[in-house]
């Protein structure tokens, strides 16, 4: 027996107006502001769809190696909730966006897939007060890409470890804020016991909206640890939806699956299906910078590198663009770690400098490396030039 565990990611794209409106997306503006007609879906009213939206989750299926589709759709998810009024959920059901991908974990070299990404709007928010509830509808029609991976994660370390490098990617590629704490990214967990195999796991739990990788990995351990107690005792668990509670650090049952709500998807009558060109695609590929995946990849094979080191050079440029200009010249990857994330971090936050960006010129940073071999400086000589070189 095994844990097997699939995640579905909603991510929120990083445009300056809604999905099918010109309304805006700041986070935090007054609760009602930001929103018209059309996020409400009052009669009368059409959605028109924003391109950016369409080529951010194009870009973000380049970043991930999925296969973007020349055809996809839009359809709508029927069900009631008083935080959307519309009464349906624009989502792309029966033709998604983008179908199959990867991303690599450095470490292990362990290849999560995807299942397929597609494009949805957000619904809005209820508030709870002491004696009312509120609903504030800014976030209707926020643009989300909705990821699913396939169920080949095998606990919450290689969850957190997944999660952490699609944050970055997506991040990287300019798709997303990232922000969990402003609900940018928000996590679904799937889990059941079994034979990967035999794909057996006769049953499965959810768990929605996780909020932080932190406690994805907790929620997946912790119901892998519920699932087997009930096995062992010979107890089948059910196959429900389970909320988690992230304080008190444990899971309870929301509804039951046999209960699941039947969503009558239907094809969106008022948008037209997207053809997206090959011209377009190669566009949106050729806009990508080098992303995490590919350099953490290549750094977790430099001797003395350390996979939090290999983490925070693959996601800061300046950072990597210091090591590798030094590491070509010296190839001494624990002496140019040790002063680039080291001392000059420690010295950048006594004075008020970035960490993460050094006021100093990579091939400057190079020629202080090379230097302290070749003349055996001792480690305050270093560090007086680095100093000068911090202009302090
Ligand atoms: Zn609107």
């Amino acid at each position: 027996m095994q844990l097997i565990v699939g995640l579905e990611i909603h991510v929120e794209l990083k445009t300056n107006s809604k999905m099918f409106c010109s309304c805006g997306t700041r986070f935090g503006a007054p609760a009602g502001s930001q929103c018209c007609p059309i996020c409400m879906g009052l009669p009368g009213t059409l959605p028109l769809l924003n391109e950016e939206v369409v080529r951010l989750g194009v870009i973000a299926g380049a970043a991930l190696h999925s296969e973007i589709q020349p055809y996809s759709s839009f359809d709508r998810k029927q069900y009631f909730y008083p935080d959307m009024p519309k009464g349906y959920q624009i989502t792309q059901h029966f033709h998604p966006l983008c179908l199959g991908g990867w991303l690599t974990l450095p470490e292990s070299g362990k290849r999560i897939e995807l299942e397929e990404m597609h494009l949805e709007e957000d619904s809005g928010k209820l508030v709870h007060d002491t004696d009312s509830s509120y609903i504030n509808l800014n976030r209707c029609g926020i643009p989300l890409l909705e990821i699913v991976t396939k169920p080949v994660i095998e606990n919450g370390d290689q969850a957190y470890e997944f999660l952490s490098l699609l944050r970055d990617t997506l991040v990287c590629s300019g798709v997303t804020t990232g922000k969990m704490q402003e609900g940018a990214l928000r996590v679904d967990v799937n889990v059941s016991l079994g034979n990967v195999n035999s794909n057996s796991g006769m049953y499965r739990t959810e768990m929605k909206n996780l909020s932080s990788f932190r406690a994805v990995r907790m929620a997946i351990d912790h119901e892998g640890e519920r699932q087997k107690k009930l096995l062992d005792d010979g107890i089948k668990p059910l196959s429900e939806t389970r909320r988690w509670d992230e304080k008190g650090g444990f899971s309870e049952p929301l509804r039951e699956k046999g209960n699941a709500i039947d969503y009558r998807y239907l094809p969106e009558p008022d948008l037209l299906p997207l053809f997206i060109s090959e011209d377009f695609i190669h566009q949106c590929k050729k806009s990508l910078p080098i992303l995490p995946e590919e350099t953490l990849l290549r750094l977790i094979t430099i001797p003395n590198m350390k996979s939090n080191q290999a983490s925070i050079l693959a996601n800061n440029r300046q950072l990597l663009a210091c090591f590798d200009a030094a590491y070509a010249r010296t190839r001494d990857a624990k002496r140019i770690l040790n002063w680039l994330l080291g001392d000059y971090r420690a010295i950048a936050k006594k004075n008020n400098l970035s960490p993460e960006n050094p006021p100093f010129d990579p091939n400057d940073f190079a020629e202080l490396m090379n230097l302290s071999i070749e003349r055996d400086l001792n480690y305050q000589e270093i560090r007086n030039k680095m100093m000068l070189m911090c202009r302090l």
